[in-house]
C-alpha cells in the first residue's frame, strides 16, 4: 500500500530526508510517549487537588521546554556531531531530574514517578553505554534520596515521612536494580556490536583474498577469469568488440638476481599500481601469475587495444619503481582481439603467442595476435602430416 502524499510531506517535514537524521528523529520521538504519560498525572493529580494549578503549569511548561529543546537539538542536526546524536544520556539524566522536581510536588500521586524512572531506564539501555545505565541508576537513588528527606522535612507528618522513606527503599533499590539489568543489556548490546564489526572486517579481508593478488593488489586469476568469461559471453550476444592483453614483465629474473627478490616485488607493486592508474575505469588489470600480468580492454578494437597498451609500454619505460632509482623496467604484450565464440583460453592462448613473438623479436614491443591459432596450425598441420 502507498503512503498518500500528505502523509510523506508531513513526515519528510518532521523527520528530514537524511535517513540517519531520520532515524535519530524517531527514536527521540519514542519518548513523547513518557512525556504524553507524566502530563496525565500532572493534570489528574490537579483534578484530585494533589497539586496546585500554577506548579502543575510549571511542570508542563518545563517538561515541554525539555521534549521541545531535544527536539530541536536533533532535527538541526547539530547532536549529529555527538557519538549519540539522540542525546540519550543528558535526556535521561534531565527526565529523571524533571521526574523528581514532580516527586517533590505530587503527594499521594507521587508513586507514578517510580514508573516513569523506570520506563526512561529501559528506554535508555538500549542506546546507552554500560556505564552511562550505571551512572542514570545512581543518580536516581541519589536524588531519590535526597528528594524524600526534602520532603519529610517539608511534610512534618511521621506517616509522609515513613512513605517517602519506603519509596526510597523499595523504589531505590528497585531503579538500582533496574539499572545494573540495563548495564548487563548494554553490555550485551556492545559486545554484539564488536562481534558484528568484526565478522564484517573478516568477510570483507575473505573477499579481498578471494578476488586480489596479495602482493600487488591487482586482480587474481580467477577473479579475472570470472570476469573475462562474462565478457565473452556478453559480447556473444552484443557483437561488441572486446581485446585482452597478456603482459611479461623482461628479464625480470635478471632484476630479482641483481637487485633481490624485495626489488622485485617492488617493481611488481609499482607496475601494477601504475598500470591501473592508466587504463580506463572499464578495464581490468590482474596478476595473471609471476611476473606476468593479464588486462581485459572491453568495447576496444583490435587497434584500439594495441594503441592503449602501447602507451602503457612506453609509460612504463619511464617508470620509477619507489626506493630503486637505477632500476628501469620494460614488458612485452601480446593483444588479441576476442572472435565469437571464442573460449577465453582460446583467446589467452592467441594473445600468449603474439607475446611469445614480441620476445623473439627483442623484448619492449607489443604485437597484436594472429587470427588463427598457430598452435593449432601446427597440431592440424602434424597431424595431416601423420595422415599422409
Ligand atoms: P623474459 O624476458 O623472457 O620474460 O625473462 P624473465 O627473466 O622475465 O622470465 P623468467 O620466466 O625466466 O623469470 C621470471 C622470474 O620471475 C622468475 C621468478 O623467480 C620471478 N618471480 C615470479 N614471481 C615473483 C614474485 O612474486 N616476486 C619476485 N620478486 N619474483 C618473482
Ligand atoms: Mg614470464
Ligand atoms: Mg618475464
Amino acid at each position: 500500500m502507498n503512503t498518500p502524499l500528505w502523509l510523506q510531506t508531513c513526515a519528510n517535514r518532521v523527520l528530514g530526508q537524511d535517513p540517519h537524521l531520520r532515524r535519530h528523529v524517531l527514536l527521540l520521538l519514542i519518548t513523547l510517549q513518557p512525556y504524553a504519560v507524566s502530563v496525565g498525572v500532572i493534570l489528574h493529580s490537579e483534578h484530585l487537588k494533589l497539586l496546585a494549578p500554577d506548579v502543575a503549569r510549571e511542570l508542563i511548561a518545563a517538561s515541554a521546554a525539555t521534549f521541545l529543546t531535544m527536539f530541536v537539538l536533533v532535527r538541526s542536526g547539530w547532536s549529529q556531531r555527538f557519538a549519540d546524536p539522540v542525546l540519550t544520556f543528558p535526556h535521561a539524566l534531565i527526565t529523571i531530574a524533571l521526574c523528581m522536581a514532580a516527586y517533590v510536588q505530587l503527594g499521594d500521586n507521587r508513586g507514578n514517578v517510580m514508573i516513569l524512572i523506570a520506563q526512561t531506564i529501559v528506554l535508555s539501555m538500549f542506546r546507552l553505554k554500560p556505564i552511562q545505565v550505571l551512572m542514570l541508576g545512581v543518580f536516581t537513588v541519589i536524588t531519590l534520596g535526597a528528594c524524600v528527606g526534602w520532603t519529610a522535612v517539608m511534610h512534618d507528618s511521621h506517616t509522609h515521612a515513613s512513605s517517602g522513606w519506603t519509596h526510597f527503599v523499595v523504589g531505590g533499590s528497585t531503579l538500582l536494580t533496574l539499572s545494573l539489568i540495563g548495564k548487563w543489556v548494554s553490555d550485551i548490546r556492545v559486545r554484539i556490536g564488536r562481534q558484528a564489526r568484526e565478522l564484517q572486517e573478516a568477510v570483507d579481508t575473505v573477499k579481498q583474498m578471494a578476488t586480489s593478488d596479495m602482493l600487488t593488489g591487482a586482480l587474481n586469476r580467477r577473479m579475472m577469469t570470472e570476469l573475462a568469461e562474462n565478457e565473452l559471453k556478453l559480447i556473444e550476444r552484443s557483437g561488441a568488440p572486446m581485446c585482452i592483453a597478456l603482459i611479461d614483465i623482461d628479464h625480470f629474473k635478471h632484476v630479482n638476481d641483481h637487485f633481490g627478490h624485495h626489488a622485485g616485488d617492488a617493481v611488481l607493486r609499482s607496475m601494477a599500481q601504475h598500470a591501473q592508474g592508466q587504463i580506463r575505469q572499464v578495464d581490468k588489470f590482474s596478476r595473471w601469475g609471476g611476473e606476468e600480468f593479464l588486462v581485459m580492454l572491453p568495447s576496444i578494437s583490435a587497434v584500439e587495444g594495441m594503441n592503449a597498451i602501447e602507451r602503457l609500454r612506453q609509460s612504463v619505460e619511464r617508470l620509477e619503481i619507489p626506493g630503486y632509482p637505477q632500476l628501469h623496467v620494460t614488458f612485452s604484450a601480446g593483444v588479441a582481439q576476442a572472435k565469437v565464440g571464442e573460449s577465453l583460453e582460446q583467446l589467452i592462448e592467441r594473445a600468449d603467442e603474439a607475446l611469445y613473438e614480441a620476445k623473439r623479436q627483442g623484448r619492449n614491443r607489443s604485437l597484436l595476435a594472429q587470427t588463427e591459432l598457430k598452435s593449432s596450425n601446427a597440431s592440424a598441420a602434424s597431424s595431416s602430416e601423420a595422415m599422409s
